[in-house]
């Protein structure tokens, strides 16, 4: 029989640790939590096997679940010694979701269940506290009110608000227990208002409504984006939590908060948290109080006037310290943990691997390997290469002029620049259909906001601390993020923003910096990143482990010179087409492609040749003696004809031929489908010149570098789009051909190869007899994605969203190689190859070569190396360490 329900408390557990599949993240870690005898209110974790159940059961319950919660239930009445319901002494519980991996996109908590109107009598008596007790009761009805019955947040803060107004009161502190019970009959009436039924009273009906809003969120429209951003699989299914309740808020020596091991945004080595003195729990992750810090040096530091735990409860911080500290040697690693104080008793809630930036995962990874608590290979493996992305981001130089008009937390670090707008959906709209920068502007944020936040350059908040859902979110998403700006005033209807006297309206540009808090008006000039310390310790322990090499798709000085500073081994892809562009040679390559004879052709080459060797020639120097491998002409020739009447004119003069002519040889080279036309190696089987002035230039360059004293010079010529040997057969003896031509004139001797790019299916087929002719294979995984799916690279993005929500797809295959399809013909061309010329070096170059979990197929296969943009190269370099470690 399917055991469906977990309890744990008391010192020992049902669960561990290693069963989060089973029980969610939370939910493992409170068994953990009580196997380590560490102090946790006692509950139980109803298993995602249900969530999967009640989904496949056209969300019905399994026939014994409703058993074991009553036996879990009363196993956690006998542990705390009161009964759910019981009017005199009621057991109230915390109702919590929880996935296997954290996902803020679903419904949350509830706390204070089992609170109705005879129960909340018990609870005053009980606690002497009358007040503390309608208080408990009210905040049950707004949590419930909002997360079961769906009766909006607001409706309820309007309630509160108005009472407040009427009695001249500013902060609820100042409301009375009768104020409070008068608030719980509004909300009460609000709620018979909303849903035309009363709000229910009956404790068990109030458990299965809040067991089954938790299910039913995991298929929320929220909790699927966030989902689909994170590659989370709809069938893993959340868990639910059901947990003795602990009352942070029944007075001064009652408090709750939020604390990290060390700290989540640099990675230093000290205790980092915030709490708030008589609040629960929600109090510090809403952001609707500022919390104060919880160790006297970060309150001295900040400068908050606010007192710390460390100060303010001394003998409590001390078991908090400990916790942390038993805690972080269990786990081995950052913890991020909630806590309740009750009656100067300390509880634990919640831990779990801390979220943390690149920066701080560099530094733990590193400094726990230096102090010996986890190995080089697990400090490999503790940082996201994806997540490398955010340390590669710039910073605001330090020397530029700024006015700042604004300061919040330093919650997320990098600097953004943007446009100002106040709802996420402008922010998606603008960044994603106006191809505009903005930094997303709002009071606080909520998991609603999740598609605008990751639209948006950066993200400001008014309210909220280090801890609020802004902090979290943004960091999670390597976003730079300011937050709890509070002296910045947001008026959504108004569209504006008054910082320090400083109005601004939607559109206007801010820059904000999210590792000193800073808000600046316009846009503030920015650095290239630091990436020495930690960053290289770490690239330098990946480099010893990792088998495949990391290359760089560029052909621009700059691109080349920045890849090698992130540690490249070589040019994977040089795209030769990207070179012409240039004003100066733009003229030049439009009258070679719109020459309708090969002298005239060769006139057009002529002119270029001299600029094409100078490209290889600094792509040679930049490179001292890595591989380079430059690929031939690629796109259809129609990609550089000319656009307008100006235009025209202009090539139909420099080619000394009329416009009508320019304008009939355009006619000529239009195609319906130029993606898979005119292009690749065939214009240089049709056109051989442009192939041969090609590597002419290839090779003088080659010599020329060598020559003067550089490192010698081994180029790789690739010819793109192959369909088998033939094509390369014939353009490689063009290429041999010109090889000997130019070592005759130069008296000079050239090593070379010459291989092609396997980016078609038929030419993986073909694999084998193709590795006759070449020296190398490089899978253009772009090419070779859209021709296996049929799928156009240029406009699949319009439906492909569709296909991931329907699960047909599992994610974008331009951006994860697909290796069930693509994946096999790249594997059966790899064999195929291999079996003809056993030394064929074999790499990729599409854009999967940046991609982590691509790069890990690509190990798989034994390919040589990987190719991708510069700004990839350290996640390819720690991609290709992990995967080597994995296998
Ligand atoms: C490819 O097709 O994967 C490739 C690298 O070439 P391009 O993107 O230039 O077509
Ligand atoms: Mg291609």
């Amino acid at each position: 029989m399917t055991k469906w329900v977990y309890g744990f408390g008391g010192g020992s557990a049902e669960g561990r640790s290693e069963m989060r599949e089973l029980l969610g993240g939370k939910g493992a870690n409170l068994a953990e939590m009580s196997n380590l005898g560490l102090p946790v209110p006692p509950g139980f974790t109803i298993t995602t096997e249900v969530c999967t159940a009640f989904y496949d059961n056209d969300r019905n319950y399994p026939a014994d679940l409703n058993d074991e919660v009553e036996t879990a239930l009363k196993a956690v009445e006998n542990l705390v010694g009161r009964k759910f319901g019981n009017v005199a002494d009621p057991l109230l519980v915390s109702v919590r979701s929880g996935a296997r991996a954290s996902m803020p996109g679903m419904m949350d908590t509830v706390l204070n269940l089992g609170l109705n109107d005879d129960t909340v009598e018990g609870l005053a008596a009980v606690s002497g506290d009358r007040r503390f007790a309608y208080d408990s009761y009210r905040r049950f009805i707004q949590m419930y009110g909002d997360v079961v019955l769906g009766v909006e947040h607001y409706n309820f803060e309007e309630i509160l608000e108005i009472h407040k107004e009427d009695k001249g009161y500013v902060l609820d502190t100042e409301m009375s227990a009768d104020d409070w019970q008068e608030i719980v009959e509004g909300f009460k009436a609000k709620v018979a208002e909303e849903l035309g039924r009363p709000f229910p009273q009956d404790p068990r009906e109030q458990l299965w409504g809040a067991i089954g809003a938790v299910f039913g969120s995991w298929m929320n429209a929220r909790a699927n984006t966030y989902r689909r951003l994170h590659n989370i699989p709809a069938s893993w299914g959340t868990a639910v939590n059901v947990q003795a309740m602990v009352f942070g808020n029944m007075g001064n020596e009652c408090a709750t908060g939020v604390c990290f091991s060390r700290n989540p945004s640099t990675g230093e080595n000290r205790f980092y948290g915030e709490y708030l003195i008589n609040a629960q729990g929600e109090d510090v992750v809403a952001g609707i109080r500022t919390p104060a810090p919880l160790t006297k040096i970060e309150r001295e530091e900040s400068g908050s006037d606010l007192l710390s735990m460390e100060e303010a409860m001394p003998a409590v911080f001390a078991d908090l310290v400990a916790v942390r500290d038993k805690l972080e040697s269990h786990y081995r690693d950052m913890q991020d943990m909630e806590f309740t104080v009750e009656s100067n008793r300390l509880y634990m809630l919640q831990t779990r691997s801390g979220k943390r930036t690149a920066k701080a995962a560099l530094r733990i990874a590193v400094e726990m390997c230096d102090d010996g608590v986890i190995s080089r290979d697990d400090a490999l493996m503790r940082v996201d290469p994806a997540q490398l992305d955010q340390m590669l981001h710039p910073t605001l130089d330090p020397d530029a002029e700024k006015q700042v008009i604004g300061m919040g937390l330093p919650a997320s670090p990098g600097a953004a620049s943007g446009q100002i707008v106040f709802s996420a959906e402008v922010a998606e709209d603008w960044a994603h259909n106006k191809g505009r920068k903005v930094v997303l502007v709002r009071i606080e944020t909520s998991p609603e906001d999740i598609a605008g936040m990751h639209a948006a350059e950066g993200i400001l908040t008014a309210r909220g601390g280090m801890t609020s859902h802004a902090a979290v979110v943004a960091r999670g998403m390597g976003k730079p993020c300011v937050c709890g700006a509070g002296a910045i005033k947001i008026d959504y209807r108004g569209g504006t923003m008054n910082a320090g006297g400083v109005m601004l309206k939607e559109g206007d540009v801010i820059t904000i910096d999210g590792g000193t808090g800073e808000v600046m008006l316009g846009e503030v000039a920015t650095l290239k990143p630091d990436l020495s310390g930690d960053f290289s310790q770490l690239m330098e322990w990946a480099d010893g482990v990792r088998r495949l090499k990391v290359r760089t798709n560029a052909e621009t000085p700059e691109d080349a010179e920045t890849a090698r500073g992130f540690g490249a081994e070589g040019i994977g892809l040089c795209r030769t087409e990207h070179m012409f562009f240039d004003p100066a040679r733009i003229i030049s390559m439009r009258e070679m492609i719109l020459a309708e004879t090969e002298a005239g052709r060769r006139v057009a080459l002529a002119k270029l040749l001299p600029y094409q060797r100078q490209d290889f020639i600094d792509l040679f120097r930049i490179m001292k003696g890595l591989p380079v491998t430059i690929r031939l002409l690629d796109p259809p020739l129609h990609e550089f004809l000319p656009h307008g009447d100006n235009e025209i004119a202009e090539v139909a003069k420099a080619a000394d031929v009329s416009e009508s002519i320019v304008r009939r040889r355009l006619l000529d080279l239009a195609e319906s489908n130029p993606m898979l036309g005119h292009r690749g190696c065939r214009l240089g089987i049709s056109y051989p010149e442009i192939y041969e002035m090609q590597a002419r230039a290839i090779f003088e360059a080659a010599i020329e570098v060598s020559k003067a004293g550089g490192d010698q010079v081994i180029p790789e010529i690739m010819i793109p789009l192959v369909v088998g040997k033939k094509e390369l057969e014939i353009l490689k003896a063009a290429i041999v051909k010109v090889a000997s031509e130019v070592e005759t004139e130069q008296s000079a001797k050239l090593t070379y190869l010459v291989g092609t790019m396997i980016e078609l299916p038929r030419a993986a087929l073909r694999a084998g007899d193709i590795a006759e002719e070449a020296e190398f294979f490089s899978f253009g995984t772009n090419d070779l994605t859209q021709t296996t799916f049929g799928l156009s690279r240029d406009d699949a993005s319009h439906f492909l969203d569709t296909y991931i929500a329907k699960d047909i797809f599992a994610g974008d295959p331009f951006v994860s190689l697909d290796q069930e399809g693509v994946g096999e013909l790249i594997a059966l061309a790899a064999e195929r190859g291999r079996k003809t010329r056993p030394d064929i070096k074999l790499g990729i170059c599409g854009e999967h070569g940046g991609d982590p979990s691509s790069i890990a197929f690509c190990e798989s296969q034994g390919l040589d190396y990987v190719s991708c943009s510069p700004y990839r190269v350290p996640i390819a370099r720690l991609a290709a360490a992990q995967a080597a470690l994995k296998k």
